[in-house]
C-alpha cells in the first residue's frame, strides 16, 4: 500500500540526516496522501543507516495503524493534529537542528531580516507558548500539535506562506507540499536561523526588512505571477 509514497518518505527522512540537520534518530518526516487521507511516517527509533521504505508506517488521520511492522514515530500525534487542522499542509518535518532549536528554547521568533528568509517565509517564523504541566503530563505529543494549531490560528498565519513554527522549549516543526519540499524547507529554516543568530550578534538592533522587499522576494517565487526559476 502506498509504495511510492513510502519510498519518498523514507528518502526524505534519510535526506534530513545526510544534510546534517539531524543526528541519531532525532528527526521525523511524514506525508499525507491526498487521495486516501492516509499518512506515511517514519518508524520510531530505526537508524537512518538501515531504514528502508518497507519500515515506514501507514496511519489514518485518527492515528490507527493501517500498515507497518514498527511503531510510528512518537511525534506522530503532533503530525496528525497538524494535518487535521490545516488540510493545505501535505507534509510535516520535525527536527532538533541546532540554531532553529536554540531560537525555540529562547522563545525568540525568527524575524525576517533578509531576502533569504523572504524567499521561503512570508514574514516572521513564530514561537508557540510553553505547554502547561497538565498538557505535558497527558497526551503530550497531541497537545504539542494543539499548541501549534492554536498559535497559527491566533496569529492568523497562512502555514503555506510561513511553513514553519518553533515550539517553545522544544524545536521546529516544518511544513511542505510534499516530503521532499518539506525537508528542503527544514534545511533552509536551519540556515536562516543561523543567519538570524549571526545578524543579531553583529547588530542587536537590526530591523526586519521593509515590507516591499519581503513582498518582492516572496511573491516572485510564490505569488500568482511568480517568475523565479525555470518554467
Ligand atoms: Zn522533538
Amino acid at each position: 500500500m502506498l509504495e511510492k509514497l513510502k519510498e519518498k518518505v523514507c528518502a526524505a527522512n534519510i535526506e534530513l540526516s545526510k544534510k546534517g540537520i539531524v543526528i541519531y534518530t532525532w528527526g521525523n518526516v511524514s506525508e499525507l496522501d491526498a487521495e486516501t487521507k492516509l499518512v506515511v511516517i517514519k518508524p520510531s527509533g530505526v537508524p537512518y543507516e538501515t531504514m528502508t521504505p518497507d519500515d515506514m508506517v501507514v496511519l489514518d488521520l485518527e492515528g490507527s495503524i493501517i500498515e507497518g511492522h514498527y511503531k510510528p514515530s512518537s511525534d506522530a500525534p503532533t503530525h496528525l493534529e497538524i494535518y487535521r487542522n490545516f488540510p493545505e499542509i501535505k507534509s510535516v518535518t520535525h527536527t532538533h537542528s541546532a540554531y532553529a532549536t536554540s531560537f525555540a528554547q529562547a522563545g525568540t521568533p525568527l524575524k525576517a531580516f533578509g531576502t533569504t528568509h523572504a524567499d521561503y517565509f512570508y514574514g516572521e517564523v513564530p514561537v508557540t507558548r510553553e505547554l502547561s504541566e497538565d498538557e505535558v503530563a497527558s497526551d503530550y505529543e497531541l497537545n504539542t500539535g494543539k499548541v501549534i494549531a492554536e498559535t497559527i490560528k491566533r496569529l492568523n498565519i497562512n502555514p503555506v506562506a510561513i511553513p514553519a513554527i518553533l515550539v517553545k522549549s522544544h524545536g521546529p516543526f516544518i511544513f511542505g507540499k510534499n516530503a521532499e519540499n518539506c525537508v528542503h524547507n527544514a534545511v533552509v529554516l536551519e540556515e536562516i536561523a543561523k543567519m538570524n543568530y549571526l545578524t543579531m550578534n553583529i547588530n542587536p538592533h537590526t530591523m526586519p526588512i521593509p515590507q516591499y522587499l519581503l513582498d518582492k522576494h516572496y511573491l516572485r517565487k510564490h505569488g500568482k505571477n511568480a517568475y523565479y526559476g525555470q518554467k
